[in-house]
Parts: structure tokens; sequence; C-alpha cells
């Protein structure tokens, strides 16, 4: 049986990027994947930049105090004095306007005193001083983000600078979440004896439609434990998506029979079983490009089946880089006894205690508990065959980063 970090090794050894690409609005890019490198098509500043409201002067008219020179004109943002700075002559300026030809520093305007068109001050001025240069942020031609990049909202700052408007992204995975069970039904049915309401293709196309990039949601639903019904769904969702998730089925049970139903239909199995808790059962294959998840049915083994082994995948799909999620390091304040032999995700939360943060664990980490999922805000990692004792700092994956 692989370990976790196995497993997710080989998942995506083998997920293909998607390689169509769109040109989205700037606007809409938020999540997206950069389909290419952006460089920059402009000199940032553009020209000398004023950083302070003030005046712009040659520093060698202001080297030492105190000073007295000669007002000659004003340029302001988006309005540039055109003229030329003689010796001993100044402009008005204003931050983020630009410096005129001879001038090479800024003081502040606390700093100096205007008197009929004539300007005192008593600092030494030093040239460059409360100046921005052209091109100090960045130069034409610079790569400023890579492909790859999932671009977030700050980018779009950047992205705006540099006039990527519109951006080539790729394109959304294509998804279809299924889940099977014959004791299944939507959310918004009354539950007959022996039923239950179902809630995993809830949560794992929220999950996916959310987290950047975003899957698109192709088909979402419930598939009764029939094989026959169960083929055509999955051969439906092979032929038209990109990802197939899918819930329950994949024990030992008599009734589990979604790895068989997967094979029939042409997706060859690459692992089955990780050690990990909960979500042992966990299934991959692929058909074709196209990867395939079995996910067990327990909503805690899909939550964290989900966060650590679909979400990284679905972003490589993508072409994202940087898939994995990334753990915060952080005290246990509790123990764990029983070392096991697979490696444990514990719902938790991140608390603090004299000033520190600490985890804090659910005292039921049964697998069908999902009151605890909704306490926990994040999950920490038990290693294998290790227990925890309080003050060991532990894997913390934050559900704030990730859902
Ligand atoms: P299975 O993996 O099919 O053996 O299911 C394991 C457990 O999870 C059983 O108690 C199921 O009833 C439950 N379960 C399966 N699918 C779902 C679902 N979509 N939502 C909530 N619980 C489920
Ligand atoms: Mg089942």
């Amino acid at each position: 049986m692989r370990t976790p970090q196995e497993a997710i090794a080989d998942i995506l050894a083998h997920i293909e990027p998607l390689t169509d690409t769109e040109r989205v609005p700037l606007a809409e890019a938020r999540g997206r994947v950069l389909a290419r490198a952006v460089t920059s098509d402009v000199d940032l500043p553009p020209f000398e930049k004023a950083m302070m409201d003030g005046i712009a002067l040659r520093a060698e008219d202001a080297a030492e105090g105190p000073w007295d020179l000669e007002l000659v004109g004003e340029s302001r943002a988006g309005v540039a004095f055109d003229g030329q700075l003689g010796p001993g002559q100044v402009i008005r300026i204003y931050t983020g306007a630009e410096l005129c030809a001879g001038a090479d520093a800024v003081e502040m305007v606390e700093k100096v005193r205007e008197e009929d068109g004539r300007v005192h001050g008593s600092g030494a001025i030093a040239a460059g001083q409360h100046v921005s240069h052209r091109a100090e942020i960045l130069e034409v031609g610079r790569t400023v983000l890579s492909a790859g990049r999932r671009v977030d909202a700050v980018d779009l700052t950047l992205l705006a600078a540099v006039g990527a408007d519109p951006v080539e992204v790729v394109r959304r995975p294509r998804i279809t979440v299924l889940t099977t069970g014959d004791e299944l039904v939507p959310p918004s049915a009354k539950p007959g004896p022996a039923q239950i309401r179902e809630g995993n293709t809830i949560f794992l196309s929220a999950a996916a439609a959310a987290d950047s990039p975003g899957a698109l949601l192709l088909e979402v639903g419930i598939v009764p434990d029939d094989p026959a019904e169960l083929e055509a769904r999955f051969a439906r969702a092979l032929d038209e998506g990109d990802v197939l998730v899918t819930t329950g089925g994949v024990s030992m049970g008599k009734y589990d029979l979604v790895g068989d139903c997967l094979e029939k239909v042409g997706v060859e199995p690459i692992l089955h079983k990780v050690a990990i808790k909960p979500g042992k059962p966990i299934w991959f294959g692929k058909r074709g490009d196209k990867p395939v998840f079995g996910l067990p049915g327990n909503p805690s083994a899909v939550l964290v089946c989900y966060l650590m082994l679909v979400l990284p995948a679905l972003r490589r799909c993508c072409g994202a880089e940087n898939v994995l999620p990334e753990p915060f390091r952080l005290p246990a304040d509790f123990s764990v006894k029983k070392a096991g032999k697979r490696q444990e995700y514990l719902r938790v939360r991140c608390v603090p205690k004299n000033g520190n943060l600490v985890l804090e664990k659910h005292p039921n980490q049964s697998s069908g508990m999902l009151s605890s999922a909704v306490w926990a805000d994040g999950l920490a990692v038990v290693p294998v065959n290790e227990a925890v004792f309080p003050g060991d700092v532990l894997d913390y994956f934050s559900f704030a980063d990730l859902l």
C-alpha cells in the first residue's frame, strides 16, 4: 500500500495538463492559470517620477542650505511640465508626476516655503531623493508572471500594469461528480427507511468549483449500486468530461462495484488503497488522459482524499505550478496514544493558548462524524507509527486556504 506522499506523486505523474487555452478579460482572470508567461510592454515607472508632493529641483542648486530658488512651473500626475530647468530654477510637483528635464530630486512641500515666486528651503538635497527612477520597478520585456501561475487578486494589479488584458489562460477542466449507493437520496428529499441524504457531491462540486482555477461541473448526481447503470454513467462522464470523481462503492463489499465498473468502461486502474486514515480504499485510474478518482463514501474520507489527492490533481490538470497544499507547522495541544500503520489526518482547530497558536483535536475522530469536520478548521497529520504528545509539532492544513 502506498503512503499518501507516494500516492500523490504517482497521481500527479499520471496527469496530463490540458493544452487548450482561452483569452479571458483580465477582470475575470482571478483564479485562472496563465497559459504562457506574461512580459511587460512598458517601463515602470515610465519616467523619472516624484514620490512626494513638493518641488522638483536640481540637487546641485541645493547641495547645502539655506537656499532660495526661482519657481518656473508645475508638473502634476498626467500633465507634465515640458520645459527644462535652468540653474537656480524649480517647479512645483505632485506625487506621481514626471520630473522635467534638468530636475533630479524632489523636496517635500512640508520642508519648503513659497513666497513671491521664490522657494526657500534649508535642508541639503541629495540627487535622486524622493524620486522613483524610470524602469526601477519593471523594464520592457521583463517576465512578470510565469506560465502556470494561478492568478490571485493581487496579481491582477501587476497584469493590468503591463497591459495583459485580455489574458491567455488554460481552459477549466470539466468534471463529473457522482456518488454511488442505493441508500442515498438528494438533500431535498425526505429519506425513507434505510435511506440517508447524500452530501458528498454537494461538498465536492462546491469545493472543486471554488478552488483556483475552478472546475466546470458537467454532471453531479446519485447512481444506484447497479453495474449497468454505473457503467453507463461512467462512460458518459468520460466521453464528455475531463475528470471523473465518484464517492462510495470502493471498499471490499459485495455492493462495492465502482472499481470493476470503471475497468469495464476502459479505465486503467493505477492505484487502489492508500495508507491514509480516513480514506484508505481510494481508487485512482485513467482512461486515455482522463483521470478518475473513486473516493470512499464516508464524508470525512471524502474531505481528506479531496484535499490531499484530488485537489492537487485538478490544479495540475490546468497546468498549475505549486499544486500541493502547504502545511503550517504547529504544536499539538493533545496526545494520540495509538500509533498506526496509516498516516492519519485529524480534524483539529488552531487556537490561541498563552499567546501562541496550538492545535486542538476534536474528541470524536470517527470517520462518519460530520459534526467534527464542521467543528474543525483544518487537518493535522499524525505520521505513521508515531504517538503524539502535547507540544509535538505537526503539519496542519488550514481549510481556509483550501476550501
Ligand atoms: P461506501 O464507501 O459506499 O461503503 O460508503 C461508506 C459510508 O458512507 C456509508 O455509511 C454510506 O452510507 C456513506 N455514504 C456514501 N456515499 C455518501 C454520500 N454521498 N453522502 C453521505 N454519505 C455517504
Ligand atoms: Mg456504498
